[in-house]
């Protein structure tokens, strides 16, 4: 099957569910992105919206530079800036999907790096980065977030929070969402049989980790 059409808001409700199927986030928690290419606004899952229960009038409509509220559409998560100001700094990216996955959390928190196993996860996630708590919908997260992705990196990891994870597409960044959660749980398992050496976890050869950044490799 191939990916959903009929606009971006669709797109988001698809990735939305499929994040709390796939156990990316519990309940409530996350928060979706989406632009038209180019555009100075875009889409972001209405305040207290669940994810997998997504309809397109629970999306708020957001002036990207200004950061002002559309009329017309309900009010936005209060997680809003973390998106907003990572648009401003990423003309190249048009969707972020924002989630809470458990596994990527906990390692990070106890200081072990995600590591890339597989050719999948070489491919969609290249480089992890990662930046220290700050509270959920403030203009110090969203300032840090932004930072850490200005120089290009696309999934990063939010300390004791979650993920923000940007592509040029709805899909690709839903790709790198699954892509980042399953990594960081095949890298628990790897920790687990490795008695917590995170040394002795064989990465994806590096012949492939240089084609990847070389843009070369095909998945
Ligand atoms: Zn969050």
């Amino acid at each position: 099957m191939s990916y959903p059409g009929g606009g971006l808001r669709n797109q988001l409700a698809h990735v939305g569910a499929e994040a709390v199927r796939a156990g990316l986030v519990v309940g409530s928690g996350g928060n979706l992105s989406a632009r038209a290419p180019g555009s100075d606004r875009c889409w972001i899952t209405a305040a207290g919206s669940w994810l997998d229960r997504l309809s397109p009038t629970e999306f708020s409509l957001i002036d990207i530079s200004g950061g002002e509220f559309q009329d017309g559409h309900p009010h936005p998560s209060s997680e809003w800036r973390l998106h907003t100001e990572t648009y401003r700094r990423r003309p190249d990216v048009n969707a972020i999907v924002h989630l809470h996955p458990q596994v990527s959390v906990l390692l990070t928190a106890l200081g072990h790096d995600i590591a890339l196993l597989t050719t999948d996860h070489a491919y969609y996630l290249r480089e992890i980065a990662t930046v220290a708590f700050e509270p959920p919908g403030s203009i110090d997260l969203a300032t840090a977030a932004a930072d850490a992705v200005e120089n290009g990196v696309n999934v990063l990891i939010l300390g004791h929070h979650g993920c923000s994870v940007l592509a040029d597409s709805v899909e690709l960044a839903h790709k790198r969402a699954v892509n980042l959660e399953e990594a960081a749980r095949t890298t628990y398992a790897a920790l687990l049989l490795s008695q917590g050496q995170s040394a002795r976890i064989p990465e994806v050869p590096a012949r492939f980790l240089d084609s990847v950044q070389r843009e070369e490799a095909k998945i």
